[in-house]
Order: structure tokens, then sequence, then C-alpha cells
């Protein structure tokens, strides 16, 4: 896995059967963006929107997403690498009925999101959604616990904050996820000016 650029770890993903969720997927979503962005956002697995259109973050928390990183000055349309996001899940197949994805799945997942993070080279990775951290940083304590510090993953600094499909069930917590968002940004220019 250390040695594939971005065509063979595409590949390898597509053909990927390392676990049962290859059964049900119409297509692997591997992620989107810029290759080597400045900013890194992961979330859970593909609900059935992102499984038809083979991308991560689509439908209303798509544009949920999209609205926040354009607050921050970032977007996933094309640009240079500190606008232009890489957007990934954790989990590259739609468990089926959008069920929770399971750890042993995560776990053999890992290694693609490994990979991409090498090869990006983020200077933040926002992780978004409970799966989303729980996979990255080995935790099961609740968001509200590890949000509002700077933990890492795979040596990059990494932020947590809400999915935001959580944020559509539950607006009140938008303030904390701007929180987030702002913490993120102070923490790419404290690493800036190192
Ligand atoms: Fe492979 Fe990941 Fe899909 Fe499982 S979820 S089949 S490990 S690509």
């Amino acid at each position: 896995m250390a040695a594939l650029g971005w065509p063979e770890l595409r590949a390898a993903v597509a053909d990927c059967t390392a676990c049962r969720l290859c059964e049900g997927r119409r297509q692997t979503v591997f992620g989107i963006g810029h290759e080597h962005a400045h900013w890194m956002v992961v979330g859970e697995a593909p609900g059935e929107q992102e499984d038809l259109k083979g991308e991560p973050f689509v439908g209303k928390s798509g544009q949920l997403l999209d609205n926040m990183l354009r607050a921050i000055a970032l977007t996933r349309a094309p640009g240079p690498p500190q606008q232009q996001v890489f957007i990934a899940n954790a989990i590259k197949c739609r468990p089926p009925g959008n069920r929770n994805p399971q750890p042993d799945e995560l776990a053999q997942c890992e290694a693609f999101l490994i990979r991409q993070v090498q090869l990006v080279q983020p200077r933040i990775i926002l992780a978004m959604g409970r799966f989303a951290v729980h996979s990255l940083l080995r935790s099961t304590e609740p968001i509200g616990r590890l949000r509002g510090r700077v933990h890492h993953y795979q040596g990059v600094p990494l932020i947590v904050t809400y999915h935001p499909a959580y944020l559509l069930r539950n607006p009140e917590d938008k303030a904390r996820a701007w929180d987030d968002l702002c913490l993120a940004v102070e923490t790419v220019q404290a690493t800036a000016l190192r």
C-alpha cells in the first residue's frame, strides 16, 4: 500500500473486496478534491446518494458542508491547494440500509485512508462525525468530549467536529461547529508561522 500512487490507489479501492460491504455497493466512493490540498475533510461512510454518484457528501449534508467550507474560504470546486479541499470517507463502500459501519469494516478500510493522507499531505484534517472520529482517533468518547482541542492523525493536526447530517438534525449545535472551524483555521495559521 505504501508504494501506491494515486492511479494505483484508485484502482485498488475500485477493485476491493476485502470486507462484506463490497457485496451491496453500486460503486466505491474514493474521494474527491485537490491531490495536494492543505485541508482534508474525512467523513464516515457513503449513503445512498453517494453510492449512486460515487462522490462523498452529496445531497443536503453536502450542501451544508459546502456552505461551511465557503465560510472559511474553502471549496470543493477546482482551485489552488490552499482553497480546494480533499474530501474522503473513512469507509469507501455504502453499508446496506445506511447502517452504522462495523469496527472490522472500518479497520479493513483504513489502509486506503492512511495512504490518501500520505499522498495529500494535508496541513489539517477535519474529522466529521462519530465513526470517522472513532476510526481515526481510536476513541469511543462522544464528539462533545473530543472537540475543542487539536488531535493528530498520521502526524497531521486533526480537529473533531459534527457531521453535517447531524447538524441538519440538530441546528442548535451549528455554533459549536463554527467554533471547530475557527479552531481549525487557527491551527493551520499557527502551523504556517512555524
Ligand atoms: Fe474494501 Fe473498504 Fe469497500 Fe470494505 S469498505 S470492500 S475494505 S473498499
